[in-house]
C-alpha cells in the first residue's frame, strides 16, 4: 500500500530575513515533506518576547510561541560572543545598540568597545541555538547548539551577509561572512552547525 504522508507544516519563529532564508535552505533539505511557513504566513503579527538570559531559553521561547498556535516551531536565537569583552554582545546582539536590529549602530559600537583589543585577543565566536517545539507537547522539544570561530576586525570587509557580518572574520576561508557567497556561509557557519545537529535530531523524533 502507497501510503501519502500529509505535508509537515512547520513555521519558522523569525521575522529576521536573512534568518529565514538560511534556515529555509537548510530545512528543505531535511525533509521534502516540510512545508516551511513564516510567521506573516499563519497571520501571527505579534511580538514574541525573547526575555531570557541565554540563547537557549530565548530560541524555546520562540518555538514554543508558535507551538501554542498548533504548528510545529522552529526558532533560531542567535548571536555573537566576543571574548574580550566577556562574551558580549551574546543574547543581546540585535539590539546591542539600543534599538533592535539596527546592525551598523550595533557594529560601530562593537569597534569602539573594542578599539584598544590588540590583534591577539579579538577572537570570538558566532552562536546559534535552534530549537523546536511541537504542539500539545506531542515529542519532547529539541535544541541544539552550533558555533562558528572567528576574529573582529577593525573595519569592515565585504558587502554581503547582515548583522555583525563584514567584521567577523574566518581565518580558514580567509574571508569575512560577508565576503562568503551564501554557499560558503552555509558550510561553515554557526547556523549551518546548528542545522546538521538539528536535522539529525528532527528526523530522529519525527519517526517516534
Ligand atoms: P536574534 O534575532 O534575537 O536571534 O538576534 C540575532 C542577532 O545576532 C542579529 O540581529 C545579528 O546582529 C546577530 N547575528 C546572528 N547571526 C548572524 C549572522 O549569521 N551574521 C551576522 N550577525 C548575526
Amino acid at each position: 500500500m502507497n501510503i501519502v504522508r500529509e505535508p509537515l507544516k512547520i513555521v519558522l519563529a523569525s521575522r529576521n530575513q536573512h534568518k529565514i532564508k538560511e534556515l529555509y535552505t537548510f530545512l528543505s533539505q531535511v525533509d521534502s515533506t516540510i512545508e516551511i511557513l513564516s510567521l506573516d504566513d499563519i497571520g501571527f503579527l505579534g511580538d514574541i518576547e525573547e526575555n531570557g538570559t541565554t540563547f537557549e531559553a530565548n530560541a524555546l521561547i520562540k518555538a514554543q510561541a508558535v507551538a501554542a498556535l498548533g504548528y510545529i516551531g522552529i526558532a533560531d536565537d542567535s548571536g555573537l560572543s566576543v571574548d574580550a569583552l566577556d562574551g558580549a554582545p551574546g543574547v543581546y546582539s540585535a539590539r546591542y545598540a539600543g534599538g533592535h536590529g539596527d546592525d551598523h549602530k550595533n557594529n560601530m559600537l562593537l569597534l569602539e568597545n573594542m578599539k584598544d583589543v590588540p590583534d591577539e585577543k579579538r577572537t570570538a565566536q558566532f552562536v546559534s541555538v535552534i530549537a523546536c517545539a511541537f504542539p500539545d507537547n506531542s515529542h519532547a522539544p529539541i535544541v541544539c547548539r552550533g558555533t562558528c570561530p572567528g576574529t573582529i576586525l577593525h573595519a569592515y570587509r565585504g558587502n554581503g551577509g547582515f548583522g555583525y557580518d563584514p567584521l567577523f572574520y574566518y581565518a580558514p576561508l580567509e574571508k569575512t561572512y560577508a565576503e562568503m557567497t551564501p554557499d560558503e556561509k552555509n558550510q561553515i557557519s554557526h547556523r549551518a552547525n546548528a542545522m546538521h545537529l538539528f536535522s539529525a535530531a528532527f528526523k530522529k523524533e519525527l519517526q517516534k
